[in-house]
């Protein structure tokens, strides 16, 4: 039997604390309601929204796109499929504290204590906690630790497709806002190495080796787009 668990956070209206500080606040507004439309139909209603979101609202993939000014830069639209579905195992980071930074040796420490081993073709995700402790609160956009530059070359030189954190970037938000960098972003441009940011339920499958699939939306020449991220299990 298959079980699929959503790793998708919910998209919504004027949630302040689902996005990274750089991005707006999602708006979702109705566009027509039941009642408007029942007075011009026959036995019949709908209703549709109108929405105003950021291509990194709520659980999300970042493209090249997003980081690289070159004309050539890989866009959501174009990007390769094979990325957002696979082979997955999810490990767990969940002793870092708020703002520390993840390094090879704690990637290498989680592995061995889960037991799992990185082969080359999987997605990764890295289980912080930081959803299940912060989330709907001022911590989640700005709390989270990060890894190091080594640490997400670490993960490429692996051979991954792609990997994926449960906060709002994978890096380290002292690496933004006083050191100016950007490791796992530039990683991002250097080397199309692409990454899932605001997933949630990962401690559902931590420890696990599953099935991910999370596809974006087709959005032409921009560098991301939300997904709707899950974990397919055998039991
Ligand atoms: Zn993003």
């Amino acid at each position: 039997m298959v079980k699929i668990i959503d790793l998708s956070q919910s998209l919504t209206h004027k949630d302040r604390f689902g996005q990274h500080p750089a991005h707006p606040v999602p708006y979702i507004f109705p566009y027509i309601s039941h009642e408007e439309s029942a007075e011009e139909l026959n036995d019949v209603s709908y209703t549709t929204e109108w929405l105003n979101i950021n291509s990194h609202s709520g659980t999300h993939v970042d493209t090249p796109k997003h980081f690289d000014p070159s004309t050539e830069a890989i866009t959501t639209d174009e990007i390769q499929l094979d990325l957002f579905y696979g082979p997955a195992v999810c490990i767990d980071l969940s002793h870092k504290k708020p703002k520390t930074w993840i390094t090879p040796e704690n990637l290498e420490e989680a592995c061995r204590k889960s037991n799992l081993e990185i082969k080359k073709g999987e997605i990764v995700l890295l289980y912080t906690g930081h959803w299940n402790r912060t989330h709907g609160t001022s911590e989640y956009p700005s709390g989270n630790p990060g890894l190091t530059k080594e640490a997400c070359l670490w993960l490429y030189d692996k051979g991954v497709k792609s990997f994926g954190i449960d906060a709002v970037t994978p890096d380290n938000p002292i690496d933004q806002s006083e050191n100016k960098i950007f490791p796992c972003h530039e990683t991002l441009r250097d080397k199309k190495f692409i990454h899932f940011e605001n997933l949630a339920n990962l401690d559902k499958v931590v420890g696990k080796r599953f099935t991910f699939a999370g596809f974006p939306l087709k959005l032409k020449g921009c560098g991301g787009a939300p997904i709707r991220a899950v974990a397919i299990l055998e039991e």
